[in-house]
């Protein structure tokens, strides 16, 4: 069994699937609490499924590609089990963890999207720094950014472990502290080739908290 906080259907805001439609399924619960995390409904509120009964809410969809995120999906010992049965189905399977379990553990077909803690969050600390390593050419990196402090951070990260065309790197500015504009001039005056990306579901359905 899972426990599952909720599945829904909407478009993908984020990661360089966005703007397709995608089901996602949020496992409840997670090991971190950074500062200005939006899900935090899904730290205990949920319902025990079987792998069985998730396949089947998600059929209910007119979709291939799911996402399985949380809260942290990788603290659940049957998301990578879950990964695979959706894999083995036909889907495309997204799954986004903070970094600070081991990845190695999902399927190979699974894409793994590693949502990078910056410091602003609290949390930068807790990322694996083995994760880096199991990061595959379709494997995408998150950072979402409040500041330049977080922004400096990241592309040292970035540069330091020579991850600039071993995997996809999205920077995302925080809703509300950090201008798109600001974070678009850091990154062409670096020269750092990252992928800027607004969140587009709060642009959709700005002050929606969840479930869409
Ligand atoms: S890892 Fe994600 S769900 Fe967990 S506290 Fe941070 S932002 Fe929230």
């Amino acid at each position: 069994m899972l426990r599952v906080n909720e599945i829904f259907y909407s478009i993908q805001g984020e990661s360089t699937r966005a703007g397709l439609p995608c089901v996602f399924i949020r496992l409840t619960g997670c090991n971190l609490r950074c500062a200005w995390c939006d899900t935090r409904y899904a730290y205990e509120k949920g319902e025990d499924l079987s792998i069985r009964q998730i396949l089947e809410k998600v059929a209910v969809y007119p979709c291939r590609l799911v996402e399985i995120t949380g809260g942290e999906p990788l603290l659940q010992e049957k998301t990578p089990e879950l990964a695979g049965a959706l894999t083995e189905a036909g889907y495309t399977v997204l799954v986004e963890t903070n970094g600070s379990l081991p990845v190695a553990v999902l399927p190979e077909a699974a894409v793994r999207i590693m949502d990078i803690k910056c410091p602003s969050s609290g949390e930068s600390e807790q990322l694996l720094m083995e994760n880096l390593e199991a990061l595959r050419p379709d494997d995408e990196i998150k950072c979402v950014i409040a500041d330049r402090m977080d922004y400096e951070w990241a592309a040292a990260l970035i540069r330091e472990n020579r991850l600039e065309g071993r995997c996809r790197i999205l920077f995302s500015p925080v809703e509300s502290r950090l201008m798109l504009s600001d974070l678009a001039s850091w990154i062409l005056e670096d020269g750092i080739h990252v992928r800027l990306q607004p969140q587009l579901h709060k642009t959709i359905w700005p002050g929606e908290e969840r479930g869409r």
